[in-house]
């Protein structure tokens, strides 16, 4: 499997994908919102895109659907329920298909509520997996739930599903946000080292080659994934003084979103 990470350069930060065969040159094209370049990158490699897989409904993400059907004739792939939102919809996914990209790749669609309620992350079945996570999981951050989303059913994607998956999973977000995300990270938790030294690294990184995290990572920088941690929990009773000492990890997850919807 090649995964071609492609950066926009756009005002949103979107990161798109080609998933490709290497023994076809198939492609499918992740969120490809800016297609003239997802194009322009499969034709320069001799990749044919095929498919279109969109992770959710959100303009940034489907808003490249029209023009890339139009030039490949590709097939456009979403979660089952976004057939209302996303014109043109090919095939309808649910938790446990398997999407093939030429002949050697199969992705497995994670059914992954939260950011929006029609929302689906890809696992590679490699044997050093990657994860495409639109807007559910950012580098050190999560998706907010602003439009359509609801922030208790992704406190159980992440509970349920995306903590559970190999530390070494590879993280291919929809957004590059990691330096702002970080910040937050050490706002709530200033002895996050790990952290620190990461924002260092990453502040000027070349956007073209950007850091790829894996799970592992994400669980030592992104507050979201250390919600028993107790200095965030202390800061966080600081902020909400009607906190419990010991709260759940669910309380500490809606916490921690409401005070980033804000930060
Ligand atoms: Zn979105
Ligand atoms: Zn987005």
């Amino acid at each position: 499997m090649i995964v071609e990470q492609i950066w926009t350069g756009n005002d949103f930060r979107n990161f798109h994908y080609l998933v490709v065969c290497p023994e076809t040159g198939e492609a499918m094209a992740i969120d490809p919102y800016d297609y003239a370049l997802c194009l322009s990158v499969a034709k320069d490699k001799g990749w044919d895109i095929t498919q279109i897989l969109n992770t959710h409904e959100h303009f940034d993400h489907i808003g490249g659907n029209e023009g890339l059907v139009k030039a490949t004739g590709a097939k456009v792939l979403a979660h089952k329920n976004a057939k209302r939102s996303i014109k043109g919809m090919d095939r309808g996914l649910d938790a446990g298909d398997v999407i093939r990209v030429g002949r050697t790749v199969e992705l497995l669609a994670l059914d992954t509520p939260g950011h929006t309620m029609c929302h689906v992350c890809l696992l590679s079945k490699t044997e050093s997996p990657s994860l495409f996570t639109g807007d559910t999981l950012f580098n050190a951050g999560v998706g907010h739930c602003k439009y359509g989303g609801h922030p208790r059913e992704l406190f159980r994607t992440f509970e349920s599903q995306l903590s559970k998956l190999d530390d070494n999973t590879a993280i291919y977000p929809g957004h590059e946000y990691i330096s702002n995300n970080l910040r937050f990270t050490l706002d709530r938790e200033p002895g996050n080292t790990r952290a620190a030294t990461l924002l260092a690294e990453v502040e000027d990184q070349d956007l073209q080659n950007p850091l790829i995290s894996t799970l592992a990572l994400e669980k030592e920088i992104n507050t979201f994934f250390r919600l028993q941690n107790p200095n965030i929990i202390a800061n966080l009773r600081e902020s909400f003084p009607d906190l419990p000492e010991d709260p759940d990890v669910e309380t500490v997850f809606l916490k921690l979103r409401e005070l980033r919807d804000s930060w």
